[in-house]
Protein backbone atom coordinates (compact mmCIF):
# COMPACT_ATOMS: atom_id res chain seq x y z
CA UNK A 1 0.00 0.00 0.00
CA UNK A 2 1.14 3.32 -0.52
CA UNK A 3 1.85 5.92 2.01
CA UNK A 4 -1.21 7.65 0.90
CA UNK A 5 -3.69 4.56 1.09
CA UNK A 6 -2.16 3.76 4.47
CA UNK A 7 -2.53 7.53 5.91
CA UNK A 8 -6.72 7.26 4.96
CA UNK A 9 -6.91 3.57 5.99
CA UNK A 10 -5.53 5.12 9.20
CA UNK A 11 -7.58 8.16 9.35
CA UNK A 12 -11.34 6.33 8.19
CA UNK A 13 -10.62 4.58 11.04
CA UNK A 14 -9.98 6.95 13.85
CA UNK A 15 -12.63 9.13 15.41
CA UNK A 16 -12.96 12.67 14.42
CA UNK A 17 -11.72 13.93 17.74
CA UNK A 18 -8.48 11.98 18.12
CA UNK A 19 -5.79 13.71 16.44
CA UNK A 20 -3.20 11.33 13.82
CA UNK A 21 0.45 12.42 14.83
CA UNK A 22 2.28 11.05 11.54
CA UNK A 23 5.68 9.48 13.12
CA UNK A 24 8.26 10.37 10.23
CA UNK A 25 11.21 9.49 12.07
CA UNK A 26 14.09 7.78 10.09
CA UNK A 27 11.57 8.78 6.88
CA UNK A 28 12.61 10.97 4.11
CA UNK A 29 11.29 14.38 3.01
CA UNK A 30 9.10 12.99 -0.20
CA UNK A 31 7.54 10.43 2.21
CA UNK A 32 6.66 13.26 4.59
CA UNK A 33 5.32 15.48 1.52
CA UNK A 34 3.52 12.54 0.02
CA UNK A 35 1.95 12.40 3.80
CA UNK A 36 1.11 16.17 3.86
CA UNK A 37 0.14 16.31 0.10
CA UNK A 38 -2.83 13.91 1.04
CA UNK A 39 -3.59 16.98 3.94
CA UNK A 40 -2.00 15.31 6.74
CA UNK A 41 -0.49 18.20 8.83
CA UNK A 42 0.96 16.88 12.20
CA UNK A 43 4.31 14.87 12.22
CA UNK A 44 6.20 13.39 15.15
CA UNK A 45 10.00 13.33 15.54
CA UNK A 46 12.17 11.95 18.17
CA UNK A 47 15.17 13.56 17.18
CA UNK A 48 15.84 17.59 17.72
CA UNK A 49 18.14 17.37 14.15
CA UNK A 50 16.57 15.42 12.21
CA UNK A 51 13.03 17.79 13.18
CA UNK A 52 15.07 20.76 12.07
CA UNK A 53 16.51 19.89 8.57
CA UNK A 54 13.03 18.75 7.85
CA UNK A 55 11.03 21.84 9.08
CA UNK A 56 13.57 23.95 7.10
CA UNK A 57 12.48 22.19 3.88
CA UNK A 58 9.14 21.35 4.39
CA UNK A 59 5.95 23.50 4.27
CA UNK A 60 5.90 25.93 7.21
CA UNK A 61 2.12 24.94 8.14
CA UNK A 62 3.09 21.50 9.54
CA UNK A 63 2.76 20.93 13.21
CA UNK A 64 5.96 19.76 14.55
CA UNK A 65 5.53 17.62 17.66
CA UNK A 66 8.52 16.47 19.91
CA UNK A 67 7.79 12.60 20.63
CA UNK A 68 11.24 11.83 21.55
CA UNK A 69 13.40 11.79 24.96
CA UNK A 70 13.94 15.80 25.83
CA UNK A 71 17.68 16.47 25.16
CA UNK A 72 17.82 20.01 27.25
CA UNK A 73 20.86 21.45 25.50
CA UNK A 74 19.32 21.15 22.19
CA UNK A 75 15.75 22.87 22.78
CA UNK A 76 16.91 25.88 22.15
CA UNK A 77 17.06 24.72 18.15
CA UNK A 78 13.31 23.96 18.16
CA UNK A 79 11.87 26.76 20.56
CA UNK A 80 11.18 29.28 17.48
CA UNK A 81 8.80 26.64 15.97
CA UNK A 82 8.01 23.16 17.42
CA UNK A 83 4.23 23.01 18.27
CA UNK A 84 3.87 19.89 21.32
CA UNK A 85 6.77 18.45 23.40
CA UNK A 86 5.27 14.70 24.47
CA UNK A 87 8.32 13.86 26.62
CA UNK A 88 8.61 16.16 29.43
CA UNK A 89 10.25 13.98 32.67
CA UNK A 90 12.06 16.39 34.46
CA UNK A 91 11.01 20.10 35.74
CA UNK A 92 14.53 21.50 34.59
CA UNK A 93 13.53 20.71 31.18
CA UNK A 94 10.75 22.77 31.35
CA UNK A 95 13.08 25.28 32.91
CA UNK A 96 15.01 25.09 29.82
CA UNK A 97 11.79 25.05 27.64
CA UNK A 98 10.58 28.45 29.34
CA UNK A 99 13.84 30.49 29.19
CA UNK A 100 14.19 29.24 25.25
CA UNK A 101 10.43 29.98 24.30
CA UNK A 102 10.82 33.64 25.74
CA UNK A 103 13.39 34.84 23.38
CA UNK A 104 10.48 34.24 20.88
CA UNK A 105 7.75 35.04 23.08
CA UNK A 106 6.15 31.92 22.32
CA UNK A 107 3.76 29.83 24.91
CA UNK A 108 4.92 26.16 24.17
CA UNK A 109 2.95 23.46 24.67
CA UNK A 110 3.92 20.25 26.63
CA UNK A 111 2.90 16.85 28.11
CA UNK A 112 4.28 15.20 30.70
CA UNK A 113 4.98 11.53 30.13
CA UNK A 114 3.83 9.14 32.75
CA UNK A 115 5.00 5.86 32.79
CA UNK A 116 2.89 3.01 32.43
CA UNK A 117 4.73 0.00 31.13
CA UNK A 118 6.20 -2.67 32.83
CA UNK A 119 9.71 -2.65 30.86
CA UNK A 120 12.70 -0.69 31.67
CA UNK A 121 13.40 0.93 28.74
CA UNK A 122 10.66 2.54 28.33
CA UNK A 123 10.23 5.97 30.23
CA UNK A 124 8.46 8.60 32.28
CA UNK A 125 7.61 9.64 35.66
CA UNK A 126 5.07 8.45 38.22
CA UNK A 127 1.92 9.62 38.81
CA UNK A 128 2.92 11.61 42.18
CA UNK A 129 5.89 12.93 40.22
CA UNK A 130 3.46 14.75 37.66
CA UNK A 131 0.96 16.36 40.24
CA UNK A 132 3.85 17.54 42.10
CA UNK A 133 5.38 19.46 38.61
CA UNK A 134 2.33 20.55 38.78
CA UNK A 135 1.41 22.19 41.72
CA UNK A 136 4.95 23.37 41.70
CA UNK A 137 5.68 27.19 42.31
CA UNK A 138 8.56 26.73 39.92
CA UNK A 139 6.31 25.60 37.20
CA UNK A 140 3.79 28.77 38.15
CA UNK A 141 6.04 30.65 37.85
CA UNK A 142 6.53 29.94 34.19
CA UNK A 143 5.46 32.41 31.56
CA UNK A 144 6.34 30.46 28.22
CA UNK A 145 5.53 26.86 28.65
CA UNK A 146 1.90 25.52 29.42
CA UNK A 147 1.50 21.92 30.49
CA UNK A 148 -1.21 20.88 28.38
CA UNK A 149 -1.84 16.75 29.36
CA UNK A 150 0.21 13.41 29.55
CA UNK A 151 1.63 11.38 27.16
CA UNK A 152 2.66 7.32 27.45
CA UNK A 153 3.67 4.12 26.03
CA UNK A 154 2.46 0.62 26.33
CA UNK A 155 4.22 -2.06 27.12
CA UNK A 156 5.23 -4.15 23.93
CA UNK A 157 2.87 -7.36 24.44
CA UNK A 158 -0.10 -8.33 22.77
CA UNK A 159 -2.03 -9.12 25.86
CA UNK A 160 -4.54 -7.23 25.61
CA UNK A 161 -5.87 -7.34 29.22
CA UNK A 162 -3.10 -5.49 29.63
CA UNK A 163 -2.38 -2.87 27.12
CA UNK A 164 -5.82 -2.28 28.50
CA UNK A 165 -4.76 -1.72 32.21
CA UNK A 166 -2.06 0.61 31.19
CA UNK A 167 -4.13 2.54 29.06
CA UNK A 168 -7.02 2.82 31.44
CA UNK A 169 -4.63 3.76 34.14
CA UNK A 170 -3.13 6.73 32.32
CA UNK A 171 -6.78 7.76 31.47
CA UNK A 172 -7.77 8.00 34.92
CA UNK A 173 -4.61 10.07 35.86
CA UNK A 174 -5.39 12.03 32.99
CA UNK A 175 -8.71 12.78 34.11
CA UNK A 176 -7.61 13.52 38.04
CA UNK A 177 -5.84 16.19 37.10
CA UNK A 178 -7.54 17.45 34.42
CA UNK A 179 -10.14 18.46 37.38
CA UNK A 180 -7.28 20.47 38.89
CA UNK A 181 -5.85 21.80 35.58
CA UNK A 182 -7.99 23.30 33.23
CA UNK A 183 -5.26 24.09 30.38
CA UNK A 184 -5.52 20.00 29.90
CA UNK A 185 -7.00 19.37 27.20
CA UNK A 186 -4.37 16.15 25.39
CA UNK A 187 -4.32 12.76 26.22
CA UNK A 188 -1.31 11.22 23.74
CA UNK A 189 -0.92 7.21 23.84
CA UNK A 190 -1.06 4.58 21.43
CA UNK A 191 1.17 3.61 18.18
CA UNK A 192 0.34 1.65 14.99
CA UNK A 193 -0.17 -2.01 17.09
CA UNK A 194 -2.01 -0.46 19.70
CA UNK A 195 -4.38 2.80 18.77
CA UNK A 196 -7.13 1.08 18.44
CA UNK A 197 -7.19 -0.25 22.07
CA UNK A 198 -5.70 3.61 22.94
CA UNK A 199 -8.35 5.39 21.62
CA UNK A 200 -10.93 2.77 23.31
CA UNK A 201 -9.18 3.81 26.67
CA UNK A 202 -9.37 7.21 26.40
CA UNK A 203 -6.76 8.36 24.22
CA UNK A 204 -7.15 12.01 22.15
CA UNK A 205 -3.92 11.91 20.30
CA UNK A 206 -2.25 8.94 19.04
CA UNK A 207 1.05 8.58 17.41
CA UNK A 208 1.63 6.26 14.31
CA UNK A 209 4.59 5.82 12.28
CA UNK A 210 5.27 2.44 10.71
CA UNK A 211 1.56 2.13 9.76
CA UNK A 212 1.68 4.87 7.69
CA UNK A 213 5.32 5.07 6.25
CA UNK A 214 6.57 1.38 6.36
CA UNK A 215 9.42 0.13 8.40
CA UNK A 216 12.24 3.14 9.18
CA UNK A 217 15.33 3.05 7.49
CA UNK A 218 17.68 3.05 10.14
CA UNK A 219 20.89 3.34 7.92
CA UNK A 220 20.07 6.44 6.88
C1 LIG B 1 8.55 5.72 17.05
C2 LIG B 1 7.52 6.15 17.99
C3 LIG B 1 6.15 6.04 17.67
C4 LIG B 1 5.63 5.39 16.41
O1 LIG B 1 5.84 4.00 16.43
P1 LIG B 1 5.16 3.03 15.34
O2 LIG B 1 5.15 1.71 16.00
O3 LIG B 1 6.04 3.08 14.15
O4 LIG B 1 3.81 3.54 15.05
C5 LIG B 1 5.24 6.55 18.59
N1 LIG B 1 5.63 7.13 19.74
C6 LIG B 1 6.93 7.24 20.06
C7 LIG B 1 7.29 7.91 21.35
C8 LIG B 1 7.91 6.75 19.22
O5 LIG B 1 9.20 6.84 19.58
Amino acid sequence: MSIVESLHQIKRNIPLNVTLVAVSKKQSVSSVKAAYDAGQRDFGENYIQEMLAKYKTLPNDIRWHMIGKVQRNKLKHIAPFVYLIHGIEKLDQLETLDREAAKYQRMIRCLLQVKIAQEESKSGMTDRKADEILTSEIYASMDHVKIVGLMGMATFTEDEHQLRAEFESLHILFKQLKEKNPSFETLSMGMSADHQMAIACGSTMVRVGSSIFGARNYGA
